[in-house]
Protein backbone atom coordinates (compact mmCIF):
# COMPACT_ATOMS: atom_id res chain seq x y z
CA UNK A 1 0.00 0.00 0.00
CA UNK A 2 2.56 2.78 -1.09
CA UNK A 3 0.10 5.67 -1.03
CA UNK A 4 -0.98 4.68 2.76
CA UNK A 5 3.03 4.30 3.42
CA UNK A 6 3.85 7.82 1.32
CA UNK A 7 0.96 9.38 3.34
CA UNK A 8 2.22 8.16 6.41
CA UNK A 9 5.96 9.33 5.70
CA UNK A 10 4.20 12.79 4.80
CA UNK A 11 2.68 12.56 8.23
CA UNK A 12 5.61 11.68 10.20
CA UNK A 13 7.90 14.44 8.23
CA UNK A 14 4.83 16.96 9.09
CA UNK A 15 5.49 15.85 13.09
CA UNK A 16 8.89 15.78 12.82
CA UNK A 17 10.41 18.26 10.31
CA UNK A 18 13.69 16.99 8.54
CA UNK A 19 13.71 14.19 10.88
CA UNK A 20 11.99 11.57 9.30
CA UNK A 21 13.59 12.39 6.13
CA UNK A 22 17.47 12.95 4.16
CA UNK A 23 18.61 16.66 4.47
CA UNK A 24 17.79 18.87 1.83
CA UNK A 25 20.71 19.08 -0.84
CA UNK A 26 21.75 22.91 -1.29
CA UNK A 27 24.00 23.43 -4.40
CA UNK A 28 25.29 26.58 -1.77
CA UNK A 29 25.39 25.54 1.79
CA UNK A 30 24.62 22.33 2.73
CA UNK A 31 21.98 23.12 5.52
CA UNK A 32 19.18 20.65 7.41
CA UNK A 33 15.96 21.63 6.58
CA UNK A 34 14.48 24.08 9.55
CA UNK A 35 11.72 22.23 11.17
CA UNK A 36 8.12 22.81 10.01
CA UNK A 37 6.78 25.32 12.22
CA UNK A 38 3.35 27.16 10.99
CA UNK A 39 3.58 30.31 13.35
CA UNK A 40 7.15 31.90 13.28
CA UNK A 41 8.44 35.13 15.05
CA UNK A 42 10.72 36.70 13.06
CA UNK A 43 12.07 39.24 15.90
CA UNK A 44 12.77 38.91 19.45
CA UNK A 45 9.55 39.63 21.11
CA UNK A 46 9.89 43.25 22.50
CA UNK A 47 11.22 43.81 25.89
CA UNK A 48 10.14 46.16 28.38
CA UNK A 49 13.70 48.24 28.53
CA UNK A 50 15.28 48.18 32.07
CA UNK A 51 16.82 51.15 32.78
CA UNK A 52 20.77 51.89 32.63
CA UNK A 53 22.71 53.66 34.46
CA UNK A 54 24.07 56.78 32.95
CA UNK A 55 27.83 55.65 33.18
CA UNK A 56 27.25 52.06 32.09
CA UNK A 57 24.79 53.00 29.15
CA UNK A 58 25.19 50.63 26.31
CA UNK A 59 25.81 52.36 23.03
CA UNK A 60 23.07 51.48 20.51
CA UNK A 61 24.22 49.57 17.08
CA UNK A 62 21.88 49.16 14.43
CA UNK A 63 23.19 46.86 12.39
CA UNK A 64 23.22 47.33 8.65
CA UNK A 65 21.51 43.95 7.69
CA UNK A 66 21.76 42.57 3.86
CA UNK A 67 19.01 40.42 3.27
CA UNK A 68 20.29 38.71 0.36
CA UNK A 69 23.22 37.75 2.58
CA UNK A 70 20.75 34.53 3.51
CA UNK A 71 19.63 33.62 0.05
CA UNK A 72 19.96 30.06 -0.81
CA UNK A 73 18.20 27.72 -3.28
CA UNK A 74 17.44 24.18 -1.85
CA UNK A 75 15.72 21.21 -3.90
CA UNK A 76 11.88 21.59 -4.05
CA UNK A 77 11.86 17.32 -3.67
CA UNK A 78 12.95 15.28 -0.73
CA UNK A 79 16.37 13.20 -2.28
CA UNK A 80 16.77 14.61 -5.00
CA UNK A 81 19.83 17.43 -5.36
CA UNK A 82 19.34 20.60 -7.30
CA UNK A 83 21.70 19.38 -9.83
CA UNK A 84 19.81 15.77 -10.39
CA UNK A 85 16.40 17.86 -10.95
CA UNK A 86 16.90 17.81 -14.88
CA UNK A 87 17.37 14.15 -14.85
CA UNK A 88 13.64 13.84 -13.43
CA UNK A 89 11.84 16.64 -16.10
CA UNK A 90 8.98 15.04 -17.58
CA UNK A 91 7.34 18.13 -19.03
CA UNK A 92 9.23 21.39 -19.93
CA UNK A 93 8.39 24.78 -19.70
CA UNK A 94 6.57 25.74 -22.48
CA UNK A 95 6.18 30.17 -23.40
CA UNK A 96 2.35 30.66 -23.91
CA UNK A 97 1.65 33.56 -26.45
CA UNK A 98 0.69 36.32 -23.88
CA UNK A 99 -3.31 36.60 -23.22
CA UNK A 100 -3.68 32.85 -23.80
CA UNK A 101 -3.84 29.83 -21.58
CA UNK A 102 -1.55 27.51 -24.13
CA UNK A 103 1.84 26.46 -23.26
CA UNK A 104 2.91 24.77 -20.03
CA UNK A 105 3.80 27.44 -17.46
CA UNK A 106 6.16 25.65 -15.50
CA UNK A 107 8.64 22.27 -15.36
CA UNK A 108 6.70 18.70 -14.23
CA UNK A 109 9.58 16.70 -11.86
CA UNK A 110 8.34 12.95 -11.71
CA UNK A 111 9.88 9.53 -11.46
CA UNK A 112 8.49 5.95 -11.18
CA UNK A 113 12.01 4.87 -8.88
CA UNK A 114 14.56 6.80 -7.59
CA UNK A 115 16.68 5.18 -5.09
CA UNK A 116 14.66 3.82 -1.88
CA UNK A 117 11.78 5.33 -3.43
CA UNK A 118 9.28 3.00 -5.30
CA UNK A 119 7.08 5.68 -5.84
CA UNK A 120 6.90 9.89 -5.65
CA UNK A 121 3.25 10.13 -4.15
CA UNK A 122 4.20 11.53 -0.79
CA UNK A 123 7.43 12.45 -1.26
CA UNK A 124 8.11 15.58 0.98
CA UNK A 125 7.89 18.86 -1.06
CA UNK A 126 10.26 22.20 -0.04
CA UNK A 127 10.39 25.45 -0.62
CA UNK A 128 12.80 26.48 -2.71
CA UNK A 129 13.80 30.00 -1.70
CA UNK A 130 13.04 32.10 1.24
CA UNK A 131 9.83 33.61 1.53
CA UNK A 132 5.93 34.30 2.34
CA UNK A 133 2.77 32.08 1.91
CA UNK A 134 0.39 34.61 0.16
CA UNK A 135 -2.15 31.70 -1.87
CA UNK A 136 -3.31 28.49 -0.78
CA UNK A 137 -5.96 26.66 -3.47
CA UNK A 138 -7.25 23.41 -1.86
CA UNK A 139 -7.74 20.50 -4.70
CA UNK A 140 -9.46 22.58 -7.62
CA UNK A 141 -8.45 21.81 -11.41
CA UNK A 142 -6.27 22.31 -12.88
CA UNK A 143 -3.60 23.18 -10.21
CA UNK A 144 -5.03 20.68 -7.33
CA UNK A 145 -3.99 21.77 -3.94
CA UNK A 146 -1.25 24.60 -4.38
CA UNK A 147 0.66 26.88 -2.60
CA UNK A 148 2.44 30.29 -3.63
CA UNK A 149 5.28 31.54 -2.20
CA UNK A 150 6.34 34.75 -2.73
CA UNK A 151 10.09 35.91 -2.52
CA UNK A 152 11.23 39.65 -2.60
CA UNK A 153 13.68 41.00 -5.21
CA UNK A 154 15.64 42.52 -2.14
CA UNK A 155 16.39 38.97 -0.78
CA UNK A 156 17.98 38.01 -3.90
CA UNK A 157 21.79 38.69 -4.51
CA UNK A 158 22.00 41.33 -7.21
CA UNK A 159 24.61 39.56 -9.36
CA UNK A 160 22.45 36.73 -9.80
CA UNK A 161 19.03 38.44 -10.64
CA UNK A 162 21.18 40.32 -13.07
CA UNK A 163 21.95 36.74 -14.59
CA UNK A 164 17.87 36.02 -14.29
CA UNK A 165 17.29 39.40 -16.18
CA UNK A 166 13.40 39.78 -15.23
CA UNK A 167 11.20 41.95 -16.48
CA UNK A 168 10.89 45.76 -14.43
CA UNK A 169 7.92 46.68 -16.15
CA UNK A 170 4.43 44.86 -15.89
CA UNK A 171 1.60 45.78 -18.68
CA UNK A 172 -2.06 44.06 -19.19
CA UNK A 173 -1.78 41.75 -21.98
CA UNK A 174 -4.25 42.17 -24.78
CA UNK A 175 -7.62 40.33 -23.88
CA UNK A 176 -8.22 37.17 -26.04
CA UNK A 177 -11.73 36.32 -26.49
CA UNK A 178 -11.36 32.62 -26.25
CA UNK A 179 -10.59 33.27 -22.47
CA UNK A 180 -14.14 33.86 -22.00
CA UNK A 181 -14.78 32.77 -18.69
CA UNK A 182 -11.90 36.15 -17.80
CA UNK A 183 -14.41 39.08 -18.64
CA UNK A 184 -13.13 40.59 -15.70
CA UNK A 185 -9.48 40.86 -17.54
CA UNK A 186 -11.81 42.25 -20.80
CA UNK A 187 -11.33 46.37 -19.41
CA UNK A 188 -7.92 46.14 -18.09
CA UNK A 189 -5.58 48.89 -18.35
CA UNK A 190 -2.41 49.49 -15.91
CA UNK A 191 0.87 49.17 -15.52
CA UNK A 192 2.70 47.79 -12.92
CA UNK A 193 6.96 47.26 -11.17
CA UNK A 194 8.29 43.79 -10.79
CA UNK A 195 9.32 43.74 -7.36
CA UNK A 196 8.75 39.51 -6.34
CA UNK A 197 9.27 36.49 -7.37
CA UNK A 198 6.18 34.10 -7.31
CA UNK A 199 7.00 30.28 -6.76
CA UNK A 200 3.88 27.68 -7.01
CA UNK A 201 3.94 24.59 -6.07
CA UNK A 202 0.83 21.94 -7.06
CA UNK A 203 -0.81 18.53 -7.54
CA UNK A 204 0.35 18.37 -3.64
CA UNK A 205 -1.60 15.33 -2.06
CA UNK A 206 -3.36 17.18 0.58
CA UNK A 207 -3.58 20.70 1.39
CA UNK A 208 -0.74 22.54 2.77
CA UNK A 209 -0.39 22.89 6.24
CA UNK A 210 0.97 26.54 5.68
CA UNK A 211 -0.87 29.28 5.98
CA UNK A 212 -1.42 32.65 4.20
CA UNK A 213 0.94 34.80 5.88
CA UNK A 214 3.78 31.78 7.17
CA UNK A 215 7.35 33.07 6.76
CA UNK A 216 9.15 30.23 4.88
CA UNK A 217 12.79 29.30 4.83
CA UNK A 218 13.96 27.88 2.03
CA UNK A 219 14.38 24.22 2.27
CA UNK A 220 11.14 23.71 4.78
CA UNK A 221 8.53 21.41 4.11
CA UNK A 222 5.51 22.99 2.10
CA UNK A 223 3.63 19.70 1.41
CA UNK A 224 3.70 15.85 -0.37
CA UNK A 225 4.10 15.35 -4.35
CA UNK A 226 0.17 14.72 -5.47
CA UNK A 227 -1.88 13.75 -8.28
CA UNK A 228 -4.69 16.05 -7.52
CA UNK A 229 -6.30 18.59 -9.92
CA UNK A 230 -5.69 17.84 -13.61
CA UNK A 231 -2.87 15.78 -13.17
CA UNK A 232 -2.34 12.09 -15.09
CA UNK A 233 0.59 10.76 -12.56
CA UNK A 234 2.01 12.08 -9.43
CA UNK A 235 4.47 15.13 -10.21
CA UNK A 236 5.45 18.14 -8.91
CA UNK A 237 4.69 20.91 -10.88
CA UNK A 238 6.91 24.04 -10.08
CA UNK A 239 5.82 27.80 -11.47
CA UNK A 240 7.65 30.88 -11.32
CA UNK A 241 6.46 34.10 -12.09
CA UNK A 242 7.92 37.96 -11.97
CA UNK A 243 4.96 40.25 -10.44
CA UNK A 244 4.60 43.59 -7.98
CA UNK A 245 5.05 42.43 -4.07
CA UNK A 246 2.51 41.91 -1.74
CA UNK A 247 -0.02 40.14 -3.90
CA UNK A 248 -2.27 38.12 -1.64
CA UNK A 249 -4.04 35.27 -4.00
CA UNK A 250 -7.28 33.67 -3.36
CA UNK A 251 -8.59 30.24 -4.26
CA UNK A 252 -8.06 30.16 -7.55
CA UNK A 253 -9.65 27.26 -10.66
CA UNK A 254 -10.61 26.79 -13.89
CA UNK A 255 -11.57 23.90 -15.91
CA UNK A 256 -13.57 22.88 -12.95
CA UNK A 257 -17.17 22.70 -12.45
CA UNK A 258 -16.88 23.21 -8.89
CA UNK A 259 -15.21 26.85 -9.10
CA UNK A 260 -16.85 29.64 -8.58
CA UNK A 261 -16.60 32.89 -10.96
CA UNK A 262 -14.42 34.55 -8.40
CA UNK A 263 -12.46 31.15 -8.40
CA UNK A 264 -11.70 31.63 -12.01
CA UNK A 265 -11.22 35.27 -12.00
CA UNK A 266 -8.44 34.50 -9.61
CA UNK A 267 -6.54 32.41 -11.98
CA UNK A 268 -7.12 34.37 -14.81
CA UNK A 269 -5.31 37.40 -12.84
CA UNK A 270 -2.78 34.24 -11.91
CA UNK A 271 -1.70 33.12 -15.77
CA UNK A 272 -3.19 35.44 -18.46
CA UNK A 273 -3.77 38.79 -17.23
CA UNK A 274 -0.05 40.14 -17.73
CA UNK A 275 0.23 40.93 -13.94
CA UNK A 276 2.76 37.76 -13.53
CA UNK A 277 5.34 37.59 -16.30
CA UNK A 278 6.47 33.75 -16.41
CA UNK A 279 10.19 32.67 -15.79
CA UNK A 280 11.27 28.99 -16.86
CA UNK A 281 12.08 27.12 -13.42
CA UNK A 282 15.05 25.18 -15.23
CA UNK A 283 16.38 28.61 -16.64
CA UNK A 284 16.35 30.00 -12.90
CA UNK A 285 18.35 27.51 -11.61
CA UNK A 286 20.54 26.82 -14.60
CA UNK A 287 21.26 30.62 -13.63
CA UNK A 288 21.44 29.55 -10.14
CA UNK A 289 24.79 27.24 -10.87
CA UNK A 290 26.45 29.78 -12.64
CA UNK A 291 25.89 31.99 -10.15
CA UNK A 292 26.81 29.96 -6.86
CA UNK A 293 29.79 28.23 -8.85
CA UNK A 294 31.45 31.83 -9.25
CA UNK A 295 30.81 32.49 -5.55
ZN1 LIG B 1 2.94 21.02 -15.13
Amino acid sequence: MPMKKFSFLLFVSLLLGSSGCAPVATMQTPTLAPLLTATRTPFPPARTPTPTSTFTQVPTVTPTLDPAAHFEVSSPLADILLEELSTILSGSFIQPAPGLDDGHHGSDFAYYRHGKHDTMLGLPVYSLLNGIVVGVTSDKKPYGNLVIIETSLQTIPKDFLSLLAPPTELNAYPYNPRMQYCPGLKEQNWTGTVGSLYILYGHLIEPTPLDVGDEVASGQLVGGVGNTGLSGNPHLHLEMRWGSSGTKFASMGYYDTAAAQEEMLEYCNWRISGRFVLQDPMAFLASWAIYSQSQ
